[in-house]
């Protein structure tokens, strides 16, 4: 297809703006996907993306449209909507020429609205304003429309109104697509250069590759070669997605489609970089491209220490299917055997869990996430922390945590509650700005340790469900931190040590040890469990001791009942882990792990 007729398309939206649901209207009113195929959120293929109504993974897929009795390809390239996957969203959106922002016509602009729409203006798309949902009854297109057009800087005649759930105005859309969106411009004769821009693992064909060309072209049984690596490739199979993988005879300038070259490991065919001819190589990579950066972490164990060996295969499996997921082997006097796991955000945490258990049937205890420290010490050596049983003993001269740059959008009417809770999460305010008389834009410099956890349902509790938020890592600053160890009658129990801001570790140590004095059974003798920074105590409670004699119970005869009754016991302690001399019973820890 000559580039003229090529239009390369994203939608970009703040989660539950009906992003999926317009795409499926595109794909139904192109012909694309047959009426009776149809299926709700055609594109979210994953059932953990289906079940949760979010899109994880990005997809591309081309439809035809006709303008003026000449067909145009458009190709529409769906994006992760959630901050955790902010890299894949950028990459996305630098394989089009133009964003369609779409907007909820009854909620307004939201927190990923724009961040969505600054990561488009970075990458100098052409961005088409749309309303959606104008179907329901509470929708305020007018008020919205202008919203909206004062944030772009456009005419609100120009902002389009559409519905996803009805059709009404999509084919306007797609009009509009190729009228504004520029088509492709790349160099045909040069050496090939396409950015990959998603990788997903398919069990029967290997990693599937998406890609856009910007220069030169690909074909079918070439070898390529990884810009960031040189590792070359055969290509086994080029095509396009439309909307299932349609094998053709190669992929020109502008064009978007898939590879496979047989190989089994997303990491060998990364997000961001770019693929060349292995024959005649690109001297220059496309830019962008970063390896993904862990930015939280946590100890995975299996409940069943036995289950070590397949939580282990379970992990390597993932990993074919997600770059970003980097693990190594732990083990925890408490916990036993297990990873230390290292995820983008706290919704990567949660999917890649989920997966885990879903996939594996495994059952698994997290421990407390935390992010990444960097301890100096007097003597000048520098230990980065991504574990609290790490944090060095040393003196330490200081230590650094990473912070996020948030923007908060909310009614103005919860101002005060927003800054209340960012002080006490430590946040600076950055800037506030009102997009309109009732509705305003906060910007605060977090640290990433205090939003990771429960920042987001702390600020929907605090305004009524309203607020939106958005975050980026912004770096990192100094902070007076220290690790707090929980103690069993002396001795340290190190999954739930945790690193926290000297003036929340009161806090944080009497909060564990009340909860560890109900959830551990009295001993045959008094246990004491101590929160400490150091050698320095600074939470104390006690659990007192009782004689538990079964036997006792029995008033003599019955042997067979009192035989019963010692199996029980010795069948609970089964399920009990030593901390030192004290039994805890392997609840406790699930129940102290848990964040409610
Ligand atoms: P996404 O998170 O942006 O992909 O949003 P979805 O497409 O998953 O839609 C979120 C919710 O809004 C779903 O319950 C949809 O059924 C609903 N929805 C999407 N578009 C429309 C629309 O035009 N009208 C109405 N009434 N509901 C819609
Ligand atoms: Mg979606």
């Amino acid at each position: 297809t000559p580039p003229e007729l090529i239009r390369n398309f994203c939608i970009i939206a703040h989660i539950d703006h009906g992003k999926s649901t317009l795409a499926d209207r595109m794909l139904q009113e192109t012909g694309v996907v047959e009426q009776r195929l149809m299926r709700a959120q055609y594109l979210d293929r994953m059932d953990i993306e289906r079940e949760r109504g979010i899109t994880i993974k990005s997809q591309a897929v081309r439809m035809p449209w006709a303008v003026d009795g000449s067909t145009h390809i458009l190709n529409m390239i769906d994006t992760p909507g959630h901050v955790d996957f902010t890299y894949e969203v950028s990459r996305s959106l630098a394989a089009c020429e133009g964003a369609v922002l779409l907007v909820d016509a009854a909620q307004g602009i939201e927190a990923q609205t724009l961040a969505n729409l600054y990561l488009a203006m970075e990458n100098d798309l052409v961005i088409i304003p749309v309303l959606n949902k104008i179907d329901l009854p509470a929708a305020q297109p007018e008020k919205y429309a202008e919203e909206l057009a004062g944030l772009i800087g456009c005419d609100p005649a120009e902002v389009l109104q559409v519905s996803g759930k009805t059709g009404a105005g999509v084919p306007e859309l797609l009009d509009r697509i190729v009228e504004l969106v520029p088509h492709p411009v790349g160099d045909a004769d040069a050496p090939a250069r396409a950015m990959i821009f998603d990788s997903v693992y398919d069990t029967y064909r290997g990693v599937v590759t998406y890609v856009r060309v910007v220069d030169g072209g690909l074909s079918p049984r070439e070898k390529i070669a990884m810009m960031s690596t040189k590792a070359t490739h055969e290509l086994l199979e080029i095509g396009v997605i439309s909307p299932e993988p349609v094998p053709s005879q190669g992929l020109g300038v502008g064009e978007v489609g898939y590879l496979i070259t047989g190989v089994k490991d997303v990491r060998q065919s990364k997000v961001g970089d770019t693929v060349t001819g292995a024959g005649r190589m690109a001297t220059k990579a496309l830019g962008g491209y970063h390896d993904p950066r862990p930015m939280v972490f946590s100890g995975l164990y299996p409940i069943d220490g036995s289950d070590y060996p397949l939580l282990r295969d379970a992990l390597d499996r993932l990993k074919l299917n997600d770059a970003a997921l980097v693990y190594e082997p732990e083990t925890s006097a408490a916990l036993g055997f297990g990873f230390r796991v290292g995820f983008l955000g706290m919704l990567h945490l949660e999917i890649v869990r989920e997966r885990l258990e879903r996939e594996s049937g495994l059952d698994l205890i997290s421990t407390l996430p935390n992010v990444e420290y960097e301890v100096r010490l007097d003597d000048g050596t520098v230990v980065e922390v991504t574990n609290p049983s790490e944090f060095p003993s040393g003196r330490i001269a200081s230590i650094t945590e990473p912070v996020v740059r948030s923007t908060i959008l909310a009614p103005s009417e919860y101002i005060g509650a927003i800054m209340e809770l960012c002080q006490t999460r430590r946040g600076t305010l950055k800037g506030m700005d009102y997009l309109s008389p009732e509705r305003v834009e906060m910007r605060y410099t977090l640290p990433l340790a205090e939003i990771v956890f429960d920042f987001f349902d702390a600020l929907k509790s605090r305004t009524k469900g309203y607020a939106s938020f958005d975050y980026e890592p912004d770096g990192s600053q100094e902070a007076d931190l220290v690790k707090v160890d929980i103690l069993l009658q002396g001795d340290t129990v190190d999954a739930f040590s945790a690193i926290v801001h000297r003036d929340k570790a009161y806090a944080y140590g009497v909060q564990m040890a009340t909860k560890l004095k109900e959830l551990i059974p009295r001993q045959q003798f008094e246990v004491p469990v101590q929160a400490a920074i150091g050698a320095r105590v600074i939470a104390r409670e006690t659990i007192r001791a009782i004689r538990k004699d079964v036997l006792a119970k029995c008033y003599g005869g019955d042997i067979s009942r009192k035989r019963k009754l010692l199996e029980k016991q010795k069948e609970g302690k089964k399920r009990m882990k030593m901390v030192g001399s004290v039994e805890v019973p392997q609840e406790a820890f699930i129940a102290a792990l848990s964040q409610d």
